[in-house]
Protein backbone atom coordinates (compact mmCIF):
# COMPACT_ATOMS: atom_id res chain seq x y z
CA UNK A 1 0.00 0.00 0.00
CA UNK A 2 1.34 3.48 -0.54
CA UNK A 3 1.84 6.03 1.93
CA UNK A 4 -0.90 8.53 1.09
CA UNK A 5 -3.42 5.29 -0.08
CA UNK A 6 -3.50 4.76 4.11
CA UNK A 7 -6.08 8.02 4.25
CA UNK A 8 -8.37 7.07 1.79
CA UNK A 9 -11.41 6.40 2.59
CA UNK A 10 -12.71 3.10 1.19
CA UNK A 11 -16.14 1.99 0.76
CA UNK A 12 -18.00 -0.63 -1.14
CA UNK A 13 -20.29 1.71 -3.97
CA UNK A 14 -23.47 0.72 -4.88
CA UNK A 15 -23.94 -0.73 -7.72
CA UNK A 16 -26.67 0.72 -10.17
CA UNK A 17 -28.09 -1.13 -12.66
CA UNK A 18 -26.85 -1.65 -16.27
CA UNK A 19 -27.16 1.22 -19.11
CA UNK A 20 -26.69 -0.76 -22.12
CA UNK A 21 -27.61 1.19 -25.29
CA UNK A 22 -28.25 -1.78 -28.27
CA UNK A 23 -30.32 -1.40 -31.23
CA UNK A 24 -33.43 -3.18 -30.48
CA UNK A 25 -33.24 -3.78 -26.52
CA UNK A 26 -36.08 -4.06 -24.60
CA UNK A 27 -34.92 -2.80 -21.29
CA UNK A 28 -36.58 -3.82 -18.02
CA UNK A 29 -33.91 -3.72 -15.88
CA UNK A 30 -33.69 0.28 -13.77
CA UNK A 31 -37.75 0.82 -12.94
CA UNK A 32 -37.83 3.43 -15.86
CA UNK A 33 -40.68 4.40 -16.99
CA UNK A 34 -41.65 2.78 -20.91
CA UNK A 35 -43.56 6.72 -21.67
CA UNK A 36 -41.89 9.80 -22.46
CA UNK A 37 -42.40 12.22 -20.03
CA UNK A 38 -45.59 14.66 -20.08
CA UNK A 39 -45.87 17.07 -23.66
CA UNK A 40 -45.21 20.10 -21.14
CA UNK A 41 -41.87 18.62 -21.07
CA UNK A 42 -41.02 18.64 -24.30
CA UNK A 43 -42.25 22.61 -24.82
CA UNK A 44 -40.59 23.54 -22.31
CA UNK A 45 -37.14 21.79 -23.27
CA UNK A 46 -37.94 23.47 -26.72
CA UNK A 47 -38.39 26.79 -24.76
CA UNK A 48 -34.49 26.52 -23.33
CA UNK A 49 -32.00 28.70 -24.50
CA UNK A 50 -28.51 27.74 -23.79
CA UNK A 51 -27.56 31.45 -23.20
CA UNK A 52 -29.30 31.07 -19.69
CA UNK A 53 -26.80 28.38 -18.47
CA UNK A 54 -24.32 31.29 -18.14
CA UNK A 55 -25.80 31.77 -14.85
CA UNK A 56 -25.81 29.74 -11.57
CA UNK A 57 -29.47 28.52 -10.91
CA UNK A 58 -31.69 29.66 -7.98
CA UNK A 59 -30.02 27.45 -5.21
CA UNK A 60 -33.58 27.78 -3.77
CA UNK A 61 -35.45 25.76 -6.48
CA UNK A 62 -37.58 28.08 -6.14
CA UNK A 63 -39.88 27.45 -9.20
CA UNK A 64 -39.94 23.66 -8.70
CA UNK A 65 -40.58 23.84 -4.99
CA UNK A 66 -43.43 25.90 -6.19
CA UNK A 67 -44.85 23.78 -8.73
CA UNK A 68 -44.56 20.93 -6.42
CA UNK A 69 -46.47 23.28 -3.93
CA UNK A 70 -49.59 23.96 -6.20
CA UNK A 71 -49.69 20.24 -7.21
CA UNK A 72 -50.01 19.08 -3.93
CA UNK A 73 -52.19 21.96 -2.04
CA UNK A 74 -49.40 22.27 0.52
CA UNK A 75 -46.66 25.12 1.75
CA UNK A 76 -43.69 26.04 0.24
CA UNK A 77 -41.77 25.30 3.13
CA UNK A 78 -42.38 21.51 3.61
CA UNK A 79 -40.93 20.91 0.51
CA UNK A 80 -37.19 20.29 -0.57
CA UNK A 81 -35.58 18.95 -4.11
CA UNK A 82 -32.72 17.36 -4.61
CA UNK A 83 -30.91 15.03 -7.16
CA UNK A 84 -32.34 12.50 -7.72
CA UNK A 85 -34.10 11.31 -4.98
CA UNK A 86 -31.04 9.06 -3.69
CA UNK A 87 -29.34 12.89 -3.39
CA UNK A 88 -32.41 13.49 -1.19
CA UNK A 89 -31.89 10.41 1.06
CA UNK A 90 -28.17 10.57 0.96
CA UNK A 91 -28.57 14.69 2.62
CA UNK A 92 -31.22 13.30 5.03
CA UNK A 93 -28.90 10.32 6.46
CA UNK A 94 -26.21 12.81 6.98
CA UNK A 95 -28.84 15.27 8.37
CA UNK A 96 -30.96 13.31 10.68
CA UNK A 97 -28.96 9.77 11.45
CA UNK A 98 -26.38 11.15 13.64
CA UNK A 99 -26.69 9.08 17.11
CA UNK A 100 -25.08 6.33 18.61
CA UNK A 101 -27.71 4.19 18.15
CA UNK A 102 -28.53 2.00 15.05
CA UNK A 103 -30.84 2.81 12.70
CA UNK A 104 -33.35 0.43 11.56
CA UNK A 105 -34.17 -0.57 7.92
CA UNK A 106 -35.29 -3.89 6.38
CA UNK A 107 -32.83 -6.94 5.11
CA UNK A 108 -34.18 -6.98 1.81
CA UNK A 109 -34.58 -4.09 0.79
CA UNK A 110 -33.15 -0.55 -1.10
CA UNK A 111 -29.53 -1.71 -1.49
CA UNK A 112 -28.45 1.79 -1.15
CA UNK A 113 -29.34 2.14 2.65
CA UNK A 114 -26.33 0.25 3.81
CA UNK A 115 -23.44 1.87 1.51
CA UNK A 116 -24.55 5.45 2.82
CA UNK A 117 -24.28 4.39 6.23
CA UNK A 118 -21.00 2.86 5.66
CA UNK A 119 -19.86 5.91 3.86
CA UNK A 120 -21.17 8.32 6.90
CA UNK A 121 -20.22 5.95 9.50
CA UNK A 122 -23.94 5.46 10.78
CA UNK A 123 -24.57 2.66 12.96
CA UNK A 124 -27.48 -0.03 11.27
CA UNK A 125 -29.66 -3.22 12.15
CA UNK A 126 -31.57 -4.46 9.13
CA UNK A 127 -34.66 -6.80 11.07
CA UNK A 128 -35.06 -9.59 8.93
CA UNK A 129 -38.70 -9.34 6.68
CA UNK A 130 -41.04 -12.40 7.58
CA UNK A 131 -40.99 -15.73 5.26
CA UNK A 132 -43.72 -13.73 2.80
CA UNK A 133 -41.39 -10.68 2.32
CA UNK A 134 -43.39 -8.54 4.38
CA UNK A 135 -41.81 -5.91 6.81
CA UNK A 136 -42.30 -6.98 10.63
CA UNK A 137 -43.60 -3.44 11.97
CA UNK A 138 -43.28 -4.78 15.63
CA UNK A 139 -39.02 -4.80 14.73
CA UNK A 140 -39.46 -0.97 14.29
CA UNK A 141 -40.70 -0.87 17.70
CA UNK A 142 -36.83 -1.21 19.23
CA UNK A 143 -34.77 1.74 20.53
CA UNK A 144 -32.73 3.32 17.32
CA UNK A 145 -31.17 5.98 15.93
CA UNK A 146 -33.75 6.77 12.74
CA UNK A 147 -35.56 4.67 10.69
CA UNK A 148 -36.26 4.43 6.69
CA UNK A 149 -37.83 2.18 4.53
CA UNK A 150 -39.47 2.47 0.83
CA UNK A 151 -42.92 2.19 0.86
CA UNK A 152 -43.81 -0.06 -1.77
CA UNK A 153 -40.78 -1.80 -1.09
CA UNK A 154 -37.96 -2.99 -3.24
CA UNK A 155 -37.24 -5.13 -5.03
CA UNK A 156 -40.17 -6.69 -3.99
CA UNK A 157 -42.93 -4.48 -4.74
CA UNK A 158 -45.03 -5.02 -1.17
CA UNK A 159 -47.05 -1.79 -0.28
CA UNK A 160 -47.32 -1.22 3.67
CA UNK A 161 -51.40 0.37 4.11
CA UNK A 162 -51.09 3.58 5.65
CA UNK A 163 -52.27 2.38 9.51
CA UNK A 164 -49.17 0.16 9.29
CA UNK A 165 -46.86 2.92 8.42
CA UNK A 166 -48.56 4.85 11.46
CA UNK A 167 -47.91 2.48 14.41
CA UNK A 168 -44.37 2.54 13.18
CA UNK A 169 -44.48 6.67 13.58
CA UNK A 170 -46.37 6.05 16.67
CA UNK A 171 -44.25 4.24 18.49
CA UNK A 172 -41.24 6.36 17.33
CA UNK A 173 -41.74 9.65 18.42
CA UNK A 174 -37.85 10.16 19.81
CA UNK A 175 -36.30 9.45 16.16
CA UNK A 176 -36.79 10.77 12.50
CA UNK A 177 -38.47 8.18 10.06
CA UNK A 178 -37.86 8.16 5.91
CA UNK A 179 -40.60 7.23 3.96
CA UNK A 180 -38.96 6.49 0.44
CA UNK A 181 -41.82 6.15 -1.96
CA UNK A 182 -40.50 6.16 -4.80
CA UNK A 183 -43.08 3.84 -5.87
CA UNK A 184 -45.83 5.01 -4.29
CA UNK A 185 -47.90 6.43 -7.45
CA UNK A 186 -48.33 3.04 -8.50
CA UNK A 187 -49.79 1.71 -5.42
CA UNK A 188 -51.55 3.58 -2.46
CA UNK A 189 -52.10 6.37 -0.53
CA UNK A 190 -49.20 8.54 0.14
CA UNK A 191 -47.92 8.87 4.03
CA UNK A 192 -48.24 12.57 2.61
CA UNK A 193 -51.15 12.20 4.73
CA UNK A 194 -49.38 11.93 8.14
CA UNK A 195 -47.04 14.51 7.73
CA UNK A 196 -49.76 16.89 9.66
CA UNK A 197 -50.11 14.72 12.90
CA UNK A 198 -46.00 13.80 12.50
CA UNK A 199 -43.13 15.65 13.05
CA UNK A 200 -40.68 13.68 12.72
CA UNK A 201 -41.80 12.05 9.44
CA UNK A 202 -39.83 12.80 6.09
CA UNK A 203 -41.39 11.71 2.60
CA UNK A 204 -39.02 11.13 -0.06
CA UNK A 205 -40.68 10.41 -3.66
CA UNK A 206 -39.05 10.76 -7.12
CA UNK A 207 -39.62 11.59 -10.82
CA UNK A 208 -37.61 8.90 -12.12
CA UNK A 209 -40.51 6.33 -12.25
CA UNK A 210 -43.97 7.82 -12.17
CA UNK A 211 -43.15 10.89 -14.53
CA UNK A 212 -40.86 9.54 -16.64
CA UNK A 213 -37.65 11.70 -15.95
CA UNK A 214 -34.93 9.07 -14.86
CA UNK A 215 -32.44 11.39 -17.09
CA UNK A 216 -33.66 15.17 -15.60
CA UNK A 217 -32.33 13.48 -11.95
CA UNK A 218 -35.38 14.99 -9.87
CA UNK A 219 -36.35 14.06 -6.05
CA UNK A 220 -38.00 15.43 -3.47
CA UNK A 221 -38.83 15.44 0.31
CA UNK A 222 -41.86 16.50 2.29
CA UNK A 223 -42.10 16.93 5.60
CA UNK A 224 -42.86 19.86 8.71
CA UNK A 225 -40.50 22.60 8.27
CA UNK A 226 -38.48 22.31 11.15
CA UNK A 227 -37.39 19.27 9.31
CA UNK A 228 -37.28 20.96 5.87
CA UNK A 229 -34.77 23.81 7.46
CA UNK A 230 -32.24 21.04 9.06
CA UNK A 231 -32.58 19.59 5.53
CA UNK A 232 -31.57 22.57 3.83
CA UNK A 233 -28.95 23.66 6.61
CA UNK A 234 -27.35 20.60 5.51
CA UNK A 235 -27.08 21.01 1.47
CA UNK A 236 -26.00 24.53 1.52
CA UNK A 237 -23.14 23.32 3.75
CA UNK A 238 -22.82 20.91 1.07
CA UNK A 239 -23.36 22.17 -2.36
CA UNK A 240 -25.85 25.51 -2.62
CA UNK A 241 -26.68 24.52 -6.39
CA UNK A 242 -27.58 20.87 -6.66
CA UNK A 243 -30.71 21.41 -9.41
CA UNK A 244 -29.39 22.27 -12.74
CA UNK A 245 -31.70 24.82 -14.67
CA UNK A 246 -33.00 22.64 -17.02
CA UNK A 247 -34.30 20.14 -14.33
CA UNK A 248 -36.24 22.94 -12.43
CA UNK A 249 -37.96 24.47 -16.00
CA UNK A 250 -39.01 20.53 -16.64
CA UNK A 251 -39.73 19.12 -13.41
CA UNK A 252 -42.13 22.19 -12.65
CA UNK A 253 -43.42 21.70 -16.75
CA UNK A 254 -43.92 17.75 -15.54
CA UNK A 255 -46.43 18.86 -12.91
CA UNK A 256 -48.75 20.74 -15.04
CA UNK A 257 -49.91 18.06 -16.47
CA UNK A 258 -52.17 15.61 -14.08
CA UNK A 259 -54.05 14.02 -16.32
CA UNK A 260 -51.02 12.49 -18.61
CA UNK A 261 -49.34 11.28 -15.21
CA UNK A 262 -52.52 9.45 -14.38
CA UNK A 263 -53.06 8.19 -17.71
CA UNK A 264 -49.48 6.77 -18.14
CA UNK A 265 -49.69 5.45 -14.31
CA UNK A 266 -52.60 3.70 -15.14
CA UNK A 267 -51.64 1.78 -18.27
CA UNK A 268 -48.67 0.77 -16.10
CA UNK A 269 -50.64 -0.61 -13.30
CA UNK A 270 -53.15 -2.40 -15.85
CA UNK A 271 -50.22 -3.88 -17.63
CA UNK A 272 -48.38 -5.09 -14.48
CA UNK A 273 -51.90 -7.01 -13.47
CA UNK A 274 -52.61 -8.62 -16.47
CA UNK A 275 -48.59 -9.56 -16.36
CA UNK A 276 -48.91 -11.09 -13.16
CA UNK A 277 -51.82 -13.37 -14.58
CA UNK A 278 -49.51 -14.56 -17.63
CA UNK A 279 -46.55 -15.25 -15.30
CA UNK A 280 -48.55 -17.29 -13.05
CA UNK A 281 -49.83 -19.45 -15.63
CA UNK A 282 -46.12 -19.87 -16.69
CA UNK A 283 -45.20 -21.14 -12.85
CA UNK A 284 -43.68 -18.09 -11.60
CA UNK A 285 -44.80 -17.13 -8.16
CA UNK A 286 -44.10 -13.68 -6.49
CA UNK A 287 -44.90 -10.98 -4.24
CA UNK A 288 -48.36 -8.81 -4.88
CA UNK A 289 -46.41 -5.75 -6.36
CA UNK A 290 -47.56 -2.60 -6.07
CA UNK A 291 -44.75 -1.30 -8.05
CA UNK A 292 -43.73 -0.81 -11.32
CA UNK A 293 -41.98 -4.34 -11.11
CA UNK A 294 -42.65 -7.45 -10.63
CA UNK A 295 -40.26 -9.58 -8.28
CA UNK A 296 -41.05 -13.10 -9.86
CA UNK A 297 -39.59 -16.72 -8.66
CA UNK A 298 -39.97 -20.06 -11.39
CA UNK A 299 -41.13 -23.24 -9.81
CA UNK A 300 -38.31 -24.75 -11.93
CA UNK A 301 -36.31 -22.42 -13.44
CA UNK A 302 -33.56 -20.98 -11.89
CA UNK A 303 -33.37 -16.98 -12.20
CA UNK A 304 -30.17 -16.71 -13.10
CA UNK A 305 -30.47 -18.99 -15.77
CA UNK A 306 -33.74 -16.81 -17.26
CA UNK A 307 -31.20 -13.73 -16.69
CA UNK A 308 -28.89 -14.80 -19.19
CA UNK A 309 -31.50 -16.28 -21.67
CA UNK A 310 -33.36 -13.08 -21.59
CA UNK A 311 -30.01 -10.89 -22.32
CA UNK A 312 -29.05 -13.01 -25.13
CA UNK A 313 -32.56 -11.85 -26.48
CA UNK A 314 -31.83 -8.76 -26.14
CA UNK A 315 -34.34 -8.45 -23.12
CA UNK A 316 -32.75 -6.66 -19.84
CA UNK A 317 -34.55 -7.74 -16.43
CA UNK A 318 -32.71 -7.39 -13.05
CA UNK A 319 -31.24 -10.19 -10.92
CA UNK A 320 -29.64 -9.83 -7.36
CA UNK A 321 -27.00 -12.69 -6.22
CA UNK A 322 -28.07 -11.55 -2.28
CA UNK A 323 -28.76 -14.61 -0.04
CA UNK A 324 -32.56 -14.75 0.09
CA UNK A 325 -33.40 -13.06 -3.29
CA UNK A 326 -31.17 -14.77 -5.61
CA UNK A 327 -33.52 -16.77 -7.44
CA UNK A 328 -35.71 -13.79 -8.28
CA UNK A 329 -35.90 -12.07 -11.12
CA UNK A 330 -37.05 -8.25 -10.96
CA UNK A 331 -39.00 -7.17 -14.20
CA UNK A 332 -39.84 -3.71 -14.72
CA UNK A 333 -43.18 -3.52 -16.69
CA UNK A 334 -42.86 -1.81 -19.97
CA UNK A 335 -45.60 -1.34 -22.61
CA UNK A 336 -47.86 -3.97 -23.35
CA UNK A 337 -45.74 -4.71 -26.37
CA UNK A 338 -42.71 -5.22 -24.24
CA UNK A 339 -44.55 -7.31 -22.06
CA UNK A 340 -46.07 -9.60 -24.80
CA UNK A 341 -42.10 -9.89 -25.95
CA UNK A 342 -41.13 -10.79 -22.60
CA UNK A 343 -43.86 -13.28 -22.05
CA UNK A 344 -43.68 -14.85 -25.52
CA UNK A 345 -39.67 -15.76 -25.11
CA UNK A 346 -40.37 -17.12 -21.30
CA UNK A 347 -43.23 -19.09 -22.79
CA UNK A 348 -40.75 -20.42 -25.74
CA UNK A 349 -38.01 -20.99 -23.43
CA UNK A 350 -39.86 -22.64 -20.38
CA UNK A 351 -41.66 -25.18 -22.69
CA UNK A 352 -38.68 -25.63 -24.88
CA UNK A 353 -36.70 -26.65 -21.96
CA UNK A 354 -39.55 -29.28 -21.20
CA UNK A 355 -38.63 -30.99 -23.92
CA UNK A 356 -35.21 -31.10 -23.97
CA UNK A 357 -35.27 -32.42 -20.17
N1 LIG B 1 -35.46 4.59 -3.55
C1 LIG B 1 -35.74 3.40 -4.09
C2 LIG B 1 -36.48 2.40 -3.27
C3 LIG B 1 -35.36 3.12 -5.41
O1 LIG B 1 -35.62 1.94 -5.95
C4 LIG B 1 -34.69 4.11 -6.15
C5 LIG B 1 -34.28 3.84 -7.58
N2 LIG B 1 -33.04 3.26 -7.74
C6 LIG B 1 -34.39 5.33 -5.53
C7 LIG B 1 -34.81 5.55 -4.23
C8 LIG B 1 -33.62 6.41 -6.20
O2 LIG B 1 -34.25 6.93 -7.31
P1 LIG B 1 -33.83 8.33 -7.94
O3 LIG B 1 -32.50 8.73 -7.36
O4 LIG B 1 -33.79 8.08 -9.39
O5 LIG B 1 -34.91 9.27 -7.54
Amino acid sequence: MKKWEEHVRRVVPYTPGEQPNRPGMIKLNTNENPYPPSPEVQKALEGLKADSFRLYPDPSASELITALAEYYGKDRERFFVGVGSDDVIAMAFQTFFNSEKPILFPDISYSFYSVWAELFGIPYRRPALDQEFRLVKEDYFAENGGIIFPNPNAPTGIYMELDGVEEILARNPDSVVIVDEAYVDFAGPSAMELVDRYENLMVVQTFSKSRSMAGMRIGFAYAQPALIRYLNDVKYSFNSYTMNLPSLKLGAAALKDRSYFQETVGKIVNTRERVKKELSALGFSFPDSRANFIFASHESCPARELFEALKEQNIYVRYFSSPGIDNYLRITVGTDEEMDALLEFLNRYLNGKKERE
